[in-house]
């Protein structure tokens, strides 16, 4: 099917109380990876790319690699920029084709995140693409984000930056970090509740590599409906790839290894699709 945004697809899990899996994909393989797992669990999903990825190659050729899985699939799937750190990249992403762009404007001041995430909602919006913000600062580094040590989101300031932006989804602060977490992440989960109780749309947890089952699970409970893999992702398939290079070094045929490493990121796809609790959610058009 087509490539869906992920306005309504984040709604009906905030209805349904579950969460989609946003899953940083990097090549073929991984797309191929999260597309099989999904289809497997009859269970939406996001793909998404980083500014640094679409930079290693472009929007054009990520966009081609989705829309070619989604195309050949019956359950509902997205392509979103992740961490778009500029007006000119969201509108990159949106010529390309891309049916969900992440602003990030959490590094700029509390008005001036207000102002850049409006401009993207304002460009996207007569093609009905969905735009998700970010207000506080989630931590951590990946990339070419540096969250330091972050910064919570306040309730009141989301409910009135939800009010002014007119986003679609908002990805909030509350403990979690990207990259590899050092040491247990304590997560406000009170605070995630408050936000939730002022603020009309699906929230999104970054930074979901490293956190428990049981912590994500929570979160989803108090009100997030997308979850963001990216690191845990990128180690499975890197892993896969050295254990057969290892195993058998005379390999030079490329699709040799590269597929083991593609059966290690689906094997950790359909793990976090389950955590997600988003099994069986996907609406099939009736023939
Ligand atoms: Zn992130």
């Amino acid at each position: 099917m087509p490539l869906v945004t992920t306005e309504k697809m984040l709604m009906d899990a905030q209805k349904e109380g579950f969460a989609v899996g946003a899953f940083n994909v990097e090549n073929l393989e991984m797309v191929q990876a999260v597309v099989e797992a999904a289809e497997e669990l009859k269970s939406p999903v996001i793909l998404q790319t980083s500014a640094k990825t679409v930079q290693y190659a472009n929007f054009s050729y990520f966009h081609s690699l989705v829309k070619a899985a989604a195309d050949g699939a019956s359950v509902p799937i997205a392509l979103h920029l992740d961490h778009g750190n500029s007006f000119e990249l969201a509108m990159q992403a949106l010529r390309a084709g891309y049916t969900s762009i992440m602003i990030d404007g959490s590094h700029e001041s509390y008005e001036d995140n207000i102002c850049l995430s409006k401009k993207v909602v304002d460009a996207c919006s007569p093609s009905r693409i969905s735009v998700e913000a970010e207000l506080g600062k989630v931590g951590g580094k990946e990339d070419d984000i540096d969250g330091g040590d972050g910064g919570l989101t306040e309730p009141i300031e989301a409910k009135e930056f939800v009010e002014r932006t007119n986003v679609t989804s908002l990805a909030v602060a509350i403990g979690t970090s990207h990259g590899v977490y050092k040491g247990v992440p304590k997560l406000d989960l009170e605070r995630l509740s408050e936000i939730r109780k002022v603020v009309s749309v699906p929230l999104v947890l970054h930074g979901g590599s490293g956190l428990s089952e049981e912590s994500i699970k929570e979160c989803i409970k108090r009100g997030i409906c997308k979850v963001n893999y990216a690191t845990e992702l990128r180690i499975a398939f890197t892993e896969g790839v050295k254990q057969a290079l290892s195993n058998t070094p005379n390999i030079i045929d490329p699709k040799k290894f590269t597929s083991v490493g593609r059966e290690k990121v689906k094997e950790m796809a359909i793990e976090k699709i389950k955590t997600c609790g988003s099994v069986g959610k996907a609406i099939v058009p009736a023939l």
